[in-house]
């Protein structure tokens, strides 16, 4: 594969000046804590996301439709260099990847974790370089090894020991690919059980209690096309508490010891991986990135004085924390059903575009946008357009009792794992992604089309 270079300017060069924030209590006041640092009220009862209403995005675009606030991304990846300033922070392309994204973390100084082929090729052509992206994959097939290869990324983290003969056999004679191993450090956190990573009993990484994180240090060491620079964990998401962090760096540096111990050598990095908490409703908590990032480092330099170990260098791997507080969802409603004891609002997406309420019982906040109404709350449930009855939104929530057919709903919160996950569940095409950026909106991604879903069906 060709690579362009599109954006040849530097990370520092290229940064765009973010606009003024807003006073926290005048977002507190109009019930914006958890929407996107630009978001405004605007004339007729709507919201603006940097300068550009809501009701105008839904208009030019059609509905659903998700809102990508440009400066809120780059603003969240300075927060992470800020509070990390000697450490690799790897934005986890799972959470949302798109051309765009690509290049606005890349700009802002930040690598890319990937975990297949996909995300890496579509990384690559944007420019990406190669030598920053870190490959995960608890499976990775022999397609994501090979691309890995080929296009010469930083970093394979191993996840199991067969993967380590397959990938010493591809790595080019000569070449010498440089690896961390994925560890389980024994660790429960994380906002599901659906999402816990860092405990024995699922199915990522290698464990340090059963002995097969050692026995893989040892295999690795033992290939010659496979250079060792690190440990990896990642422990889960949306973890709110710095403490679980502060315990796995504990772990994996008494790991890093024995390595050192057992076979004379000194690993130069530790990679946290993500799993940082951001609030989906007002009132809920998110990591406080600064103190994550004073209590990691206190702990790896005292945990590193104590067992005599050089302090390795630090990679983080957030995804959720960079982009989902930036997106918003705007659906239209197609129907209100009141039945004896609950009232159904019905919009134009669902599951499709938004799987984690089905999945993890995740709860939302979605609000009336487009115009204002002075009627009085009533407790509704949001709910999709799919033939599933667990198609469900936003549970009991709050919206003005006089919702309508034709009105608009906007969900914020919702830039990461929205469609990343998104399904053609009933062909119904995945929406666009809108980027704005000092009162533009622009095309990022288009609606997927009857056409594009039926190129692929290609049988009689
Ligand atoms: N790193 C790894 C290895 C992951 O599996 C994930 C998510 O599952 C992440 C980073 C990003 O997690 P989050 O988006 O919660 O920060």
């Amino acid at each position: 594969m060709r690579r362009r270079h599109v954006h040849p300017g530097t990370a520092r060069d290229r940064r765009v000046p973010l606009p003024p924030e807003v006073p926290a209590d005048a977002r507190d006041a109009d019930g914006l804590t958890v929407w996107p640092r630009s978001t405004r009220p605007a004339p007729g009862g709507d919201l603006s996301l940097a300068g550009v209403p809501l009701a105008e995005i839904a208009d030019r675009f059609g509905t659903p439709v998700y809102v990508l606030d440009e400066q809120e991304v780059r603003s969240r990846c300075r927060t992470y260099r800020t509070a990390f300033p000697d450490a690799d922070v790897v934005y986890a392309a799972k959470a949302f990847l798109c051309r765009a994204m690509a290049h606005w973390v890349r700009e802002e100084g930040l690598g890319l974790d990937v975990c297949s082929a996909g995300e890496l090729a579509l990384a690559v052509t944007t420019g990406f370089p190669p030598e920053r992206i870190v490959l995960h994959g608890n499976a990775k097939s022999p397609e994501d090894l090979r691309t890995a290869l080929r296009l010469g990324v930083g970093r394979i983290v191993v996840d199991s020991t067969s993967e380590i003969a397959r990938l010493a056999a591809l790595t080019p004679s000569g070449g010498r690919q440089k690896v961390m191993v994925r560890v389980v450090p024994g660790i429960a956190a994380g906002g599901h059980t659906k999402v816990r990573t860092g405990t024995e009993d699922q199915k990522f990484g290698l464990s340090i209690t059963d002995g097969s994180a050692r026995h893989a240090i040892a295999r690795i060491l033992g290939q010659p096309h496979l250079e060792l620079v690190g440990l990896h964990c990642h422990i889960g998401s949306q973890i709110g508490s710095v403490k679980p962090y502060v315990g796995a760096v504990r772990r994996l540096v008494g790991l890093m010891a024995r390595v050192r111990d057992e076979h004379g050598v000194v690993l130069p990095q530790l990679d946290i991986g993500g799993g940082h908490a951001i609030a989906y409703r007002p009132g809920e908590d998110s990591m406080n990135v600064p103190v994550l990032a004073g209590r990691v480092r206190a702990e790896l330099e005292e945990g590193c004085a104590h067992a005599r170990l050089p302090v390795p260098r630090l990679t983080l791997e957030p995804g959720r924390a960079i982009v989902g507080p930036a997106g918003v969802a705007v659906y239209r409603v197609l129907s209100v059903k009141r039945t004896s004891g609950r009232t159904f609002v019905a919009v134009d997406g669902g599951m499709s575009d938004n799987p984690r309420p089905a999945l993890y019982g995740v709860r939302y906040a979605p609000r009336l946008v487009g115009r204002a109404s002075g009627a009085p709350p009533r407790l509704v449930t949001v709910v999709g357009r799919h033939c599933e009855a667990g198609d469900v939104l936003a549970d009991e929530v709050a919206l003005p009792g006089d919702v309508r057919p034709g009105d608009l709903l906007a969900v914020p919160a919702a830039g990461a794992y929205h469609l990343s996950m998104a399904s053609g569940y009933n062909l119904v095409g995945r929406p666009p992604v809108v980027a704005v950026s000092d009162g533009v909106a622009r095309l990022l991604v288009r609606r997927e089309s009857p056409e594009d879903m039926n190129r692929r069906d290609v049988g009689i």
